[in-house]
């Protein structure tokens, strides 16, 4: 099954590498490389090692032996990786690479992320086209599935790789819908975003720019209506923000720009350094200002002032300087 953002608009914009989620075993994958969850023997063990060995037969273990005579005489150290002959397997290749524990007290994250890297990049240098990778260290290493899902896929897909057909292969329905959850949050590729801010029409923008630079500090004012005390029907309020038709208008071209990201902007608002002053900014992908402006522009639904707390921290200046420097200097 191939998963694709919901928003139509995102969707039809595929960045070049088609990632694919499928439930099942990684032994009957026909991809040109099948990677192995290995140990560091490289000499076989349970889970997708055995499997492997098991169905590919005699040829792998025997290849494995001599890198183990050659080139990795103390083992594969974790996060590396290395070719194999598939042997028997539908595959062409199979690319050992040895996971990390989990571990609660030190954070292994680079390491796991390693991994999925170095097996694209050997895939690579082979000429490979497809690669299928299990989730390598939620096995007997104990990687929570949930995060390993997060920190594999962001790996993957910004990835600097030839391979443009990457399969995840998931043994069990709740690994597969773990991943499937985790890559539609993670939402459309900095790739994908670019593209639709740049298919939008210059004079949009230009209006945009123009609408900002004419907005005044009057205008940035929110001023709040509404709460606990009951008005004239005896009916409460909540208590809501309101902008200025200044503000507003800027707002509404940004939401016209399709700025607005389908993704999971609460994880991302959590986990981002970028939260809440927009600090950061300047240096990171268009795509990002876009995701910002999203957890801004999105939370104010509830009417919480969200809107105000971006033009207090910065946020809203950083995300219309990063913006126009894209639109002047990067916009394709
Ligand atoms: P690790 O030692 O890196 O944790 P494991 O092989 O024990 O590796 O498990 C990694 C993941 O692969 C687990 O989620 C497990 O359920 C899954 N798995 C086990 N066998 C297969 C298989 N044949 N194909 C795909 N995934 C598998």
């Amino acid at each position: 099954m191939l998963i694709l953002p919901e928003n139509a608009d995102h969707a039809g914009i595929l960045g070049r590498m088609k990632i694919t989620l499928v439930r099942g075993d990684i032994t009957q994958q026909a991809t040109d490389v099948v990677v192995n969850a290995a140990n560091s023997s490289l000499l076989g063990g349970g889970g997708v090692d055995g499997a492997i060995h098991r169905h590919g037969g005699p040829e792998i273990l025997a290849e494995c032996r001599q890198l183990r005579a050659s080139r990795y005489g103390k083992g594969l150290p974790t996060g590396q990786a290395v070719a194999t002959t598939a042997g028997k397997l539908p595959a062409r290749w199979v690319i050992h690479t040895v996971g990390p524990v989990h571990s609660v007290k030190e954070d292994r994250s680079g390491l796991l992320a390693s991994c999925y890297r170095e097996s694209l990049r050997v895939a690579d240098e082979l000429g490979a086209r497809s690669v299928a990778f299990p989730a390598i260290s939620t096995g007997v290493y104990r990687w929570p599935m949930e995060d390993a899902a997060r920190i594999v896929l962001g790996t993957v897909r910004s990835a600097d790789t030839r391979i443009d057909d990457v399969t995840f292969v998931l043994f069990d329905v709740e690994a597969y819908q773990t991943f499937e959850r985790v890559l539609r949050g993670l939402g459309p590729t900095d790739e994908e975003i670019e593209a639709v801010l740049a298919a939008r029409p210059s004079e949009h923008w230009e209006k945009l720019f123009a609408l900002a630079d004419a907005l005044t500090d009057a205008d940035l004012e929110v001023t709040w209506e509404g709460g606990p005390e009951p008005g004239e029907e005896g009916v409460s309020e909540m208590p809501h923000a309101i902008y200025s038709d200044a503000l507003d208008a800027v707002l509404s071209v940004l939401v016209g720009l399709q700025v607005i990201v389908p993704f999971d902007w609460s994880a991302w608002h959590r986990a981002t350094p970028l939260f809440p002053d927009g600090n950061g900014l300047d240096q990171a992908p268009v795509a990002d200002a876009a995701r910002l402006a999203t957890t801004f522009i999105r939370a104010e639904r509830f009417s919480e002032g969200t809107i105000q707390e971006a033009i207090q921290s910065g946020a809203l200046h950083a995300i219309l300087r990063r913006l126009r420097h894209w639109y002047q200097n990067e916009r394709q």
